[in-house]
């Protein structure tokens, strides 16, 4: 069978190269991939965009692909699903009124809240005054969120009122998000540890992934701007069994059952960014309706299973029989990125030292990369996602900083703590 995997990061590379470890599968199909999925064994990329759902549906019939995996959102929040069962195309992810808890922060907070699924206390503004008056109120620490999709970018955390009310300003007097800004919500900051939890589910069944952590802040120390994530490992300690079990029954299996309440069907991946308290409470930060980057990456490197057999029980109905295996190994990713992301950067710079072939204990991710002739270069942010397995985070960490200190380009740059955390725990 032929797969489509839509989208061009990191998460699409690893997604690709774990569907055509599948025996099931002749072919994966990129749209648009990069330089990296268009080197793996097996795969093929096709230039179109992930946003341009038309040309996505004529591919997956042109190329009779049977399987449609899709990486990033905005698709998913477009309405792919649906339009490619009205063409009789398998397509793993949930539909557009699902994918809304992705798409707008507003609508998911009025969703946790109504079915009481622990998060932040929080109200919704679109006026600057009431939005201002209530930031005075609740005082600093606090969250302003755009509603709408910002690519990870739209959430400010205030350390004081005047950065609070400077945030409100800039999203709802000065449009600095767009349209995704119109309407803002605004959160009780939250304290303890962070970390993703993604299953899969076909709406009622589950099957939980391993846990990850990622890194979302630019610099070393969790400092600096807020980026798409800058490394990921898994499991994520702090995601004890406890710890699990809580997550399942209090936010995973409340949310499908509070969907269904609602009318609203959801099959996919479904990723909740929660934050651990230090009373064990996990809290959502938010969904995604998809697959995080850079967590896949590193997730997907400890699978043992055959994705693409899970991915076709859940939309066959038969996900309460599957189960995953996973490499007991942990495994950690590091971002390397463009100097100045997630601010302005250069592209085009030609990447050394991507010769190593994968080995049993590191693969080399691409993200932003394009072929240019014989080289490969860079073309975005977030250029690569260099994995190591290892016995401890901190092993899995040592194996992953070996394979980033062979590759070079002009202006790279990495952060050097990634698992420092779990780090810190597995020294305890
Ligand atoms: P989000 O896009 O909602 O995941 O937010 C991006 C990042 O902002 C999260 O990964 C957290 O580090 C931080 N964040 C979001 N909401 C809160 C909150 N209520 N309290 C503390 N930190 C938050």
């Amino acid at each position: 069978m032929k797969i489509l995997i839509v989208g061009g990061g990191g998460r699409e590379h690893a997604l690709a190269w774990k569907c055509a470890q599948s025996d099931d599968v002749t072919e994966v199909i990129v749209a648009p991939g990069n330089a990296g999925t268009a080197m793996e064994h097996k795969v093929r990329n096709i230039d179109v965009s992930a946003n341009d759902i038309d040309a996505l549906i004529g591919l997956a019939e042109a190329e009779k692909v049977s399987l449609t995996i899709v990486g990033p959102e905005q698709p998913l929040v477009a309405g792919i699903r649906a339009r490619g069962e009205e063409r009789n195309l398998a397509c793993f992810g949930p539909g557009g009124a699902a994918a809304r808890l992705e798409g707008s922060k507003a609508f998911t907070k009025d969703f946790l809240q109504r079915y009481a699924i622990p998060t932040a206390e929080y109200q919704s503004f679109t006026e600057i005054d009431a939005a201002i008056a209530y930031v005075r109120e609740q005082g600093a620490p606090i969250v302003i969120k755009a509603d709408g999709l910002a690519a990870g970018k739209g959430v400010i955390v205030a350390a004081s009122v005047a950065d609070a009310e400077r945030a409100v300003r800039d999203m709802l007097g000065q449009g600095s998000f767009g349209d995704a800004g119109r309407r803002i919500v605004i959160e009780e900051f939250l304290d303890g540890e962070e970390a993703s939890f993604m299953v899969i589910t076909d709406g009622k069944s589950v099957l939980p992934l391993a846990s990850s952590q990622d890194h979302k802040a630019r610099d070393d120390g969790d400092r600096g701007p807020n980026t798409g994530g800058m490394g990921a490992y898994s499991p994520a300690p702090v995601v004890t069994a406890e710890i699990e079990r809580k997550i399942l029954n209090d936010v995973i299996y409340p949310t499908l059952a509070g969907l269904r309440e609602d009318g609203i069907h959801y099959l996919g991946f479904l990723y909740a960014g929660l934050m651990i308290a230090a009373d064990g409470v996990p809290r959502v930060i938010e969904f995604n309706c998809r697959m995080g980057d850079p967590e896949t990456q590193p997730i997907l490197a400890r699978l043992n299973s055959d994705l693409v057999a899970l991915c076709k029980s859940t939309l066959a109905g038969t996900l309460n029989e599957a189960s995953a295996e996973w490499d007991e190994r942990a495994a950690l990713g590091v971002v390397m990125a463009a100097g100045g992301y997630p601010g302005s950067y250069a592209t085009g710079k030609t990447i050394t030292g991507l010769s190593n072939p994968a080995t049993q204990h590191s693969k080399v991710f691409h993200a932003g990369t394009a072929l240019q002739g014989r080289d490969t270069v860079t073309s975005g942010g977030r250029v690569l996602c260099v994995v190591g397995l290892g016995d401890s985070v901190a092993t899995a960490g040592d194996t992953a900083y070996a394979a980033v200190k062979d590759i070079h380009w002009d202006d790279v740059y990495y952060r050097n703590d990634i698992g420092h955390r779990a780090i810190a725990r597995e020294g305890c």
